[in-house]
């Protein structure tokens, strides 16, 4: 119900992206690194998300489309760093994600692939030895994923992050800062040590969004910081993620430090 009202500082586009992009589907922003929209879809809808202006759309970028994503970089041998994301990059078929795959290794100054998807973590069962494989052969790929608390951390979802390691994909992890969901320097920590044991590091801790109707799901900036503080110098280095907001109209990830 919470999710029906506006608040004031809400944004339809907080990222703006749209005004971003360049060719459908692609995101440039950053001077070397492009975000690849390949589908609106997702294996499971966060409440907090946000792209929640686009999922649900059901749009899936075509082949053309694709060609058009390929000769852009081509033209723009500047970026060297190529995310896949979505909605959900794992949500399409394996075969349309190897083309997208080998469409960008075959660009040679693409020089990293990331792969941005939830489906370890709500659908892992969908991550087998045929994916894995495949995935493999266009090196190097990351998988960067997204938990939010350490009971998301099931049997099934390590064992689908194994998969990924054991084949030479290594594993990030992005989180979103939820109120009263894990905003708590206990609960962060107990995952951010699960994720290292299952090889999975720590990257971002984000500052929740200016998303429409997501107002209940914010925390105050200070909260963050209090959460890295009660990490930083009492915990490995390794489970201490980057605290970042990302910030309105397309300004970019803000990273925010205790002093
Ligand atoms: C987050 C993001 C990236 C990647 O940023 P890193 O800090 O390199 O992880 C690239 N493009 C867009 C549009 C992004 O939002």
């Amino acid at each position: 119900f919470k999710e029906m009202s506006r608040a004031s500082v809400d944004l339809e586009d907080p990222l703006g992206e749209d005004s971003h992009m360049p060719v459908p589907g692609l995101v440039h922003r950053y001077p070397d690194r492009v975000l690849f929209l390949v589908t609106t879809s997702c294996a499971m809808y966060c409440r907090f998300c946000t792209r929640r202006r686009i999922v649900l759309n059901k749009e899936h970028r075509t082949e053309r489309e694709l060609e058009n994503v390929f000769a852009y970089l081509r033209e723009h041998k500047e970026v060297r760093d190529v995310i896949i994301s979505g909605g959900d990059a794992l949500f399409i078929g394996d075969k349309f994600l190897e083309t997208c795959l080998a469409g960008f290794r075959a660009i040679p100054s693409i020089e990293i692939i990331r792969i941005a998807s939830r489906v370890p973590v709500v659908c892992p069962m969908r991550i087998d030895e045929k994916l894995v494989t495949m995935i493999r052969k266009y090196a190097p790929v990351y998988l960067m994923t997204h938990f939010n608390h350490p009971y998301e951390l099931t049997d099934e979802a390590k064992k689908a992050c194994a998969m990924f390691v054991d084949h030479g994909i290594p594993m990030m992890n992005q989180t979103v800062l939820l109120r009263k969901i894990n905003s708590d320097p206990v609960i962060l920590r107990v995952l951010f040590h699960e994720l290292l044991k299952n090889r999975v590091k720590p990257y971002y801790l984000y500052q929740c969004d200016l998303s429409e109707g997501i107002e209940h799901f914010r925390t105050p900036v200070q909260k963050g910081i209090e959460i890295i503080e009660s990490l930083r110098g009492h915990t490995s280095g390794l489970a201490v993620p980057e605290f970042v907001i990302d910030a309105p109209g397309g300004g970019g990830k803000v990273p925010v430090m205790p002093q």
